[in-house]
């Protein structure tokens, strides 16, 4: 059978995502959080970076909270910027060690993987997280980032900044009608389309009445 074109690709890939969030316990995969408090999780994939510490300054001036999906050998590298990440209230997680996709790793090299990059992370207050490389899950990989104790963390809203490299696209697609209370949202760390872009975005969704918080803050039940 010849491989569907990429939008019917990514449009089953949502689709099997859907289902795994709904059928799935929510320590096991997270793909949004509870709808009762205008509040959004903003996640950051792919640091730290060299950018690091402008993107804290723009979530401080906001009043925001985020979680940073980091990537193991990166954290080695950006030492300073994890830390500073951590220092000022931010909510760090696990993105990988070398940041290849989990369906691809057998399961004692997916083991390696978290063992190597929670040692590399201050400890977790609570369940710890993770987000795979690309989003990309199988059942497989799902289950055994669950039995060594993480839940899976995907998103609900994509700005899509890995797809643009226009800030007032990526604007566009954080705007506080393409949300709603709740929601995760994707972004990437160490882009400055996606930093130019922050500013207004985060200003926007704070008219619009959201507070910005961590995903274990999103999750939790306080
Ligand atoms: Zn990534």
């Amino acid at each position: 059978m010849a491989a569907p074109p990429l939008r019917h690709a990514r449009t089953l890939r949502r689709l099997a995502r859907l289902v795994a969030e709904r059928t799935l316990p929510r320590a096991v995969l997270i793909g949004r959080g509870a709808p009762d408090r205008r509040r959004v999780a903003l996640t950051f994939d792919d640091g730290p970076s060299t950018l690091t510490d402008d993107y804290l300054d723009v979530l401080e001036a906001a009043g925001a909270h985020a979680t940073f999906f980091v990537v193991g050998e990166t954290c080695l590298k950006y030492r300073a910027s994890l830390l500073a990440i951590v220092a000022r209230g931010h909510e760090v997680a696990a993105h990988g060690y070398t940041h290849r996709p989990f369906p691809s790793l057998a399961a004692a090299e997916l083991r390696d993987e978290l063992k190597r990059t929670s040692r590399l992370l201050p400890p977790a207050q609570q369940r710890p997280l993770v987000r795979p490389p690309g989003g990309q899950v199988s059942a497989g990989s799902v289950a055994r980032c669950a039995r060594a104790g993480y839940t899976t963390v995907l998103w609900s809203v994509d700005s899509d900044d890995c797809r643009t490299n226009s800030p007032s696209q990526v604007i566009a697609n954080l705007a506080p009608q393409r949300l709603g209370p709740g929601d995760i949202v994707l972004l990437h760390e160490g882009q400055p389309w996606t930093l130019e872009a922050l500013p207004p975005a985060l200003s926007a969704l704070r008219e619009a009445g959201y507070q910005m918080v961590t995903v274990s803050e999103l999750c939790s039940r306080r």
